[in-house]
C-alpha cells in the first residue's frame, strides 16, 4: 500500500458515530431496563474464548465452520473471537459459581460478536447483540418469560410491526424417532433435492426444514411435523409455553420449519422478524432452549433458555421507522477566548463546569468564526473572553437563543448558569 493512502476500516466492520449513538443508546437502555424489570442481571464475558469452546457449539454450524474469527496467540493458544454469547455465558455460569446460587441464574449481556460472513446491508463482521439467558431452570414458563422479555425490549425500542414464529423441536427422547420419519419421507425425493440438501438428509435432516433453496420448497408441505411426534414431556412443555403466551396476549405464528440443527437445542425455538419482510433472512432476534449445551461444554447437564437480538438490525429498523433521537449538543456552554488567553479560558471553563458541560474553543480564528462554530454545535451559552475582561476577571455571557449578552464575574458563573 503506498504511504499516501489513508488506512480505512477493516472490511465488514463499521464505526458508530456520535450522532448515531443516540439511537443505539435508546435500544441499549431499553434492553437494560427491560432485563432489570424481569430480574436479569448483567454479565460481561471476554470477547475471546478458547476456540474449542466455540467449536463445541457444533462444527457444522455456519457461525463456527465458515465464519469463525480464529487465531493463535503468542502463547500458541488457539483462540476465537466469540461469534455468539451463549457458550461463554454458560462457561461463566459454572466457572463463576452461579450454579451454586438460587436457580435459575437470570443473566443478560450486551456486546460485540464476530462472524467472518460476507458483508452486506444488515450483516457485519462485527455486530452487537443483546443476549438474555436463564440457566439452571427447566420450566417452560422460563421459555415464555424469555420470549416476553425479548418482545418487551423490541416494543420499548419502538418496533411494533414484528412477527414472532414459534416451534418445538423435541428432545433426545422424541427427536430421533421423528428424524427417522423425516428421512423416510425425504429419501424417495432425494434425487430432486439440491446437493446441499441431499447431504443434509444424511447428516442433519432437521435442516431440510429450513432449507432456503427454491427447488426444495414444494416438498416441505408434505413432510411430517415434529410437533405431531413429541414425547409426553415435550408435549406438555409445548402446551404450557403456548398457554402462557396466549395469556400474556402475545401473538405468534406456528412455524413447523423453524429449527436449530444442533443436538443440544431442545423444545422451544422462536424468532422475531419484521412483518413486512420475507421472514427468516431478516430476523431481528431469536432463541430457544438449549438443555444439552452445558454437557456439550463438559459441565454437568443443566437446562437453559435464551434469546439473542441484533442491535445493528434493531437500530436500522428504528431509523427506518422514522424514530428520531434528538442529537444532544456536545456541550451547553462554549468559552470563546481571545487567542492568547489559554490559561484564563481554561479557568473560566473549570468554574462553569461546576454546573454545566463546557467546551473551550482554542482554535486560532476570529471571534466571529468561533461564534459560528459554537452555534453549529448547538450550545446554549457562549462565554466571550477578551483581554480587558480577563484582567477584571469578568466575561460576556451570551444567550445563543435570544442573542442577549451581559457581563458576568467569573466567581458568579455557577449562579448565572443555574
Ligand atoms: P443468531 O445468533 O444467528 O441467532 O443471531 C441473532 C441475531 O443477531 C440475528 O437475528 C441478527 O439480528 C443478529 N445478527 C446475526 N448475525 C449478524 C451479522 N453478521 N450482522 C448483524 N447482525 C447479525
Amino acid at each position: 500500500m503506498p504511504r499516501t493512502e489513508p488506512i480505512k476500516a477493516v472490511r465488514g466492520v463499521r464505526d458508530i458515530l456520535p450522532d448515531q449513538r443516540g439511537l443505539w443508546r435508546v435500544a441499549e437502555q431499553a434492553a437494560a431496563n427491560v432485563a432489570r424489570r424481569f430480574g436479569y442481571r448483567e454479565i460481561v464475558t471476554p470477547l475471546i474464548e478458547y476456540r474449542e469452546l466455540i467449536e463445541r457449539l457444533g462444527e457444522e454450524t455456519d457461525a463456527v465452520a465458515k465464519e469463525l474469527y480464529g487465531f493463535e496467540d503468542r502463547g500458541g493458544r488457539h483462540l476465537a473471537l466469540r461469534p455468539e454469547a451463549t457458550a461463554g455465558v454458560v462457561r461463566a455460569y459454572f466457572e463463576g459459581g452461579l450454579n451454586q446460587r438460587p436457580q435459575p441464574a437470570r443473566l443478560y449481556l450486551i456486546g460485540p460478536m464476530f462472524r467472518y460472513d460476507r458483508p452486506q446491508k444488515g450483516r457485519y463482521r462485527q455486530f452487537f447483540q443483546f443476549n438474555v439467558e436463564a440457566i439452571g431452570g427447566a420450566s417452560p414458563a422460563l421459555d415464555a418469560e424469555v420470549i416476553e422479555l425479548a418482545r418487551a425490549w423490541l416494543l420499548e425500542s419502538g418496533l411494533s410491526d414484528l412477527t414472532l414464529d414459534l416451534n418445538s423441536i423435541g428432545d433426545d427422547k422424541c427427536r430421533p424417532a421423528y428424524l427417522g420419519l423425516l428421512r423416510e419421507y425425504y429419501r424417495p425425493l432425494k434425487e430432486k433435492l439440491h446437493p446441499d440438501c441431499q447431504k443434509r438428509l444424511e447428516v442433519n435432516p432437521l435442516r431440510l426444514l429450513d432449507c432456503k433453496v427454491p427447488q426444495d420448497q414444494p416438498f416441505k408441505a408434505g413432510a411430517p411435523r415434529i410437533t405431531d411426534h413429541l414425547c409426553d414431556d415435550c408435549q406438555a412443555a409445548w402446551v404450557m409455553v403456548r398457554r402462557l403466551l396466549d395469556e400474556a396476549a402475545i401473538k405468534y405464528n406456528l412455524n413447523p420449519y423453524l429449527v436449530r440443527g444442533l443436538d443440544y437445542y431442545t423444545r422451544t425455538v422462536f424468532e422475531f422478524y419484521p412483518t413486512s419482510s420475507s421472514g427468516q433472512q431478516d430476523t431481528v432476534g431469536g432463541g430457544g432452549r438449549y438443555d444439552g449445551l452445558a454437557e456439550a461444554e463438559g459441565w454437568p447437564s443443566t437446562p437453559g433458555v435464551g434469546f439473542a437480538g441484533g442491535l445493528d438490525r434493531v437500530t436500522e429498523l428504528m431509523a427506518a421507522a422514522g424514530e428520531e433521537v434528538i442529537v444532544e449538543p456536545a456541550a451547553e456552554v462554549a468559552v470563546l477566548p481571545d487567542a492568547e488567553l489559554v490559561a484564563e479560558a481554561a479557568e473560566v471553563a473549570r468554574l462553569a463546569r461546576a454546573l454545566r458541560s463546557v467546551i473551550v474553543d482554542f482554535e486560532p480564528r476570529s471571534l466571529r468564526a468561533k461564534m459560528r462554530a459554537a452555534d453549529k454545535l448547538g450550545v446554549r451559552w457562549a462565554l466571550l473572553l477578551g483581554a480587558a475582561d480577563a484582567k477584571r476577571r469578568v466575561a460576556q455571557l451570551r444567550d445563543m437563543t435570544t442573542g442577549e449578552q451581559a457581563e458576568v464575574a467569573w466567581s458568579e458563573l455557577p449562579e448565572r448558569l443555574a
